[in-house]
């Protein structure tokens, strides 16, 4: 995590162990689930077995090969433990990830150290958009929220590698300009949307992002993302509950019924769905 960049002049800094290419973070529609297998789904993402290929990362499930070829030497397979922090706000940014299953999102952290989510990334994009712009550090802090797997690579070999792989730049910058829409969405949200719906609306984009209806979510944890107090968002989680949108146990949330979450969430949802998933193999 805290590998140091190279030297500038060095493009064969570290050649990472190539493996991944699982499919474990893509869901397809089902019925309602049981506790039971809801609890099974949440084990599900184990490590990757390397005979798994494409990459689920839509990013890099889609590139030519040519372009996957000269990149994937230089990518490593890293697990994504809930809590682990990617880089801290201000701090270099050494490494992009190309999450293939969980979550990742950006908080912004406040003087008296108070959180609020800001932005988040899972299969669909990648993590480390200020070096594509030339920054080395961003104001956030990048943390995982829903464990998974995502290959990693050190932010100067990808901008190196960049001048040879056209079509890799050009998602990366396309992504960059997804995040910047989406992060306008939020603002909007914030100011015109009523704290359950954006509760729901949260609930289905991270559900959306990881694939998974099993979300590792306390009320608390809630709260925080959504910069509100935690009084405020109990009664929406009995609300929830109550219409049979999702069911609670032991620290996570359980997404049961989808399309009442989903009737129940503002209309960023869409828009934000929408943008999440600009790569889909044509
Ligand atoms: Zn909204």
């Amino acid at each position: 995590m805290k590998s140091k960049p190279g030297s500038s002049g060095n493009i064969s800094l570290r050649r990472g162990g190539i493996a991944d290419g699982s499919m474990a973070g893509i869901y397809e529609p089902r019925g309602p689930r049981t506790q039971k297998s809801l609890a099974r789904e949440s084990q599900s993402h184990r490590r990757p077995s390397t005979k798994d290929r494409p990459p689920s990362n839509r990013i890099l499930a889609t590139l030519p090969p040519a372009e996957y070829e000269r990149l994937q030497s230089y990518l490593r397979l890293v697990p994504l433990k809930r809590g682990k922090v990617l880089w801290e706000p201000n701090q270099p940014i050494d490494s992009v990830y190309f999450p293939n299953s969980g979550m990742i999102s950006l908080v912004a952290v406040m003087a008296n150290g108070k959180t609020v989510e800001v932005g988040m990334t899972g299969r669909h994009g990648f993590v480390g958009t200020p070096v594509l712009l030339g920054v080395q550090s961003a104001p956030f802090r990048a943390v995982v929220q829903i464990e998974g797997y995502a290959f990693q690579i050190q932010s100067d070999v990808l901008c190196k590698i960049l001048a040879e792989t056209p079509r890799l730049e050009a998602m990366l910058r396309r992504y960059v300009h997804v995040l910047a829409m989406r992060a306008a969405q939020a603002v909007a949200c914030n100011c015109l949307h009523k704290i359950g719906e954006r509760l729901s609306c949260f609930l289905a984009i991270s559900r959306h992002i990881a694939g998974s209806d099993s979300l590792p979510f306390t009320q608390e944890f809630l709260a925080e993302m959504l910069g509100c107090r935690r009084s405020s968002v109990t009664p929406e989680i009995s609300s929830l509950k109550s219409a049979g949108a999702i069911r609670c146990n032991r620290g996570r949330v359980y997404v049961v019924n989808r399309g009442e979450l989903e009737r129940r969430a503002c209309e960023c949802y869409e828009t934000v769905r929408r943008l999440s998933d600009p790569f889909r193999a044509s």
